[in-house]
C-alpha cells in the first residue's frame, strides 16, 4: 500500500495550492460579503486546466486521475467553499455526467466549452417537493415527434442563474418514479427557460443558487442524455461523482479550520501563556487533526476505487458522510479555540462554519448517505 502522491499529483497539489492561496483566499471575505460569484475566476481556472481535471484531453480536459481531482477540490475548498461548490457542480455533476452518458456529438459540443470556463453548467434535479426523494420529481417531459416539451420547476440549483446550460431531469410518466425518468441537456437561452436567484442563505454566499422555470421548453430529441428510463440512474451516477467532490472540498475546509486554530492558539495569551499550552485546547486540536486525516484517507480510498473504474457508490457515501460531518465539527471547534473572535468575520472560522453547514445537506443528506450504506450492509432498502 502506497500513501504517497505521485509526481503528477504532487505537481498539481503545489500548483493549485499556490493558486488558491493567492487568487482565491485573499478575496473570499469580500466575495462572501458582496454575495457575488467571481465569474472571471472561473475563466482563469479554466485556462489553467482546473475545470476539467478528470476529463480526457481530446474533450478539452486535463486528462488526470481522480486523486488529482480530489486534490484540486481540497485546495479550492481550503480557500473557499463557495468557489469549490461552483467547481464541483461544473466538473463532477455536469462534465463527468456528459462524459459518461453523452453521445459523441454532445461530448464534443459541451465539454470543451465547460472545461475552458467559457460556459458554466448546472444540475437540475431538486424540486420544491422532491429533494431526498429524487424519483418523485414532477417536471414533465412529453414527446412530440422529434421534440420534447418540458414543463416544471427546479429549486436550490447551484450555478442556476449564471449557467449557460443545464442538465434537467424530468418524468415521462407521472407517478412512475425512477422508471420513467429522463435527462436532457438544455441551453439556458432556449425559449421558455428562465432562472431566478435564491437569496437569504446562511452561507455559501458567493455561490450562485437559483430556481429554474421550464415553461413549454421545446428541445430536440438529440438533447436527450441517455435513454428514456435511465434518468434516475444517470442522476445517481452523477451524485457518485458530485459527493466525491463535496467530500474532498470538506477535507480542505477542515484542514483550514485546523491550521487557523493552531496558529491562533500559539499566539493568543491567557493566564500568561499561549492557549496552545492548555491540555483542553490541545484536545480540540488533536481531535481536529484526527478528523481531517481520517476524512482524507476515506476520500483517497474512494478515489482509488474510481481510478480502478469500479463502482464507487459505497466508498463515496462513506467519505461524503464522514468528511462533511467532521468539517462541521472542525469549523465549530475552530470557533471555540478563537473564543469571542471566532464569532467575528474578522477571522476565518466564522465563514468556514457557515459555508460548510450545507455540505451534509446537499448532494444527499447525511441521513441519505447512511441509508445507502445501510442498504449495502443489510440488502434491505429503506427507500422502498
Ligand atoms: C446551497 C444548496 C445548493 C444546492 N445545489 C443543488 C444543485 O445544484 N442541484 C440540485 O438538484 N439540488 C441542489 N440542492 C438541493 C439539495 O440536494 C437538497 O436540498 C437535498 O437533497 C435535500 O433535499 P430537501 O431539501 O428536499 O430535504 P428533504 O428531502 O425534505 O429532507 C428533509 C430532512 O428529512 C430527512 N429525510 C428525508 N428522507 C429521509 C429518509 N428516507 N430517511 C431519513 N431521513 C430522511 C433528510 O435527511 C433531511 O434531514 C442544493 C441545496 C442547497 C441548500
Amino acid at each position: 500500500m502506497d500513501f504517497s502522491l505521485n509526481a503528477e499529483q504532487q505537481m498539481i497539489q503545489d500548483a493549485v495550492r499556490k493558486f488558491a492561496r493567492s487568487e482565491i483566499l485573499p478575496y473570499s471575505r469580500d466575495w462572501d460579503h458582496a454575495g457575488k460569484f467571481p465569474r472571471e475566476l472561473l475563466t482563469k481556472m479554466g485556462s489553467l486546466g482546473y475545470l476539467g481535471v478528470p476529463i480526457p484531453e481530446e474533450y478539452g480536459g486535463a486528462g488526470l486521475d481522480y486523486i488529482s481531482e480530489a486534490i484540486v477540490f481540497e485546495e479550492v475548498g481550503y480557500a473557499d467553499s463557495s468557489v469549490r461548490t461552483t467547481l464541483s457542480v461544473q466538473m463532477s455533476l455536469v462534465e463527468l455526467t456528459i462524459l459518461h452518458w453523452g453521445s459523441e456529438a454532445q461530448k464534443q459540443h459541451y465539454l470543451p466549452k465547460l472545461c475552458s470556463g467559457e460556459w458554466i453548467g448546472c444540475f437540475g434535479l431538486t424540486e420544491p417537493n422532491a429533494g431526498s426523494d429524487a424519483a418523485n420529481i414532477a417536471t414533465s417531459a412529453r414527446r412530440e415527434g422529434d421534440e420534447w416539451l418540458l414543463n416544471g420547476q427546479k429549486v436550490w440549483i447551484s450555478n442556476g442563474t449564471i449557467a449557460d446550460m443545464a442538465i434537467i431531469f424530468a418524468q415521462t410518466q407521472p407517478g412512475s418514479k425512477s422508471k420513467g425518468m429522463v435527462a436532457f441537456l438544455v441551453d439556458a437561452n432556449t425559449p421558455g427557460y428562465s432562472a431566478r436567484k435564491m437569496t437569504g442563505k446562511l452561507g455559501l454566499k458567493a455561490s450562485d443558487t437559483g430556481e429554474l422555470f421550464l415553461d413549454n421548453v421545446r428541445v430536440p430529441d438529440s438533447a436527450r442524455l441517455g435513454e428514456v428510463g435511465q434518468g434516475f440512474k444517470i442522476a445517481m451516477s452523477a451524485l457518485d461523482n458530485g459527493r466525491y467532490g463535496v467530500a474532498s472540498g470538506c477535507v480542505g475546509s477542515a484542514q483550514h479550520a485546523l491550521d487557523a486554530s493552531v496558529a491562533y492558539a500559539k499566539e493568543r495569551i491567557a493566564f500568561n501563556r499561549p492557549i496552545a499550552g492548555f491540555q483542553l485546547v490541545q484536545d480540540m486540536l488533536a481531535q481536529m487533526k484526527v478528523n481531517v486525516e481520517a476524512a482524507r484517507l476515506l476520500v483517497y480510498q474512494a478515489g482509488w476505487v474510481k481510478n480502478q473504474g469500479q463502482k464507487s457508490t459505497i466508498p463515496v457515501s462513506i467519505a461524503k458522510y464522514y468528511a462533511t460531518e467532521i468539517a462541521k465539527q472542525n469549523a465549530d471547534m475552530a470557533i471555540q479555540i478563537h473564543g469571542g473572535y471566532g464569532y467575528s468575520d474578522e477571522y476565518v472560522p466564522e465563514r468556514l462554519w457557515r459555508d460548510v453547514r450545507v455540505a451534509s445537506l446537499y448532494e444527499g443528506t447525511s441521513q441519505i448517505q447512511k441509508l445507502i450504506i445501510g442498504r449495502d450492509l443489510t440488502g434491505i432498502s429503506a427507500f422502498e
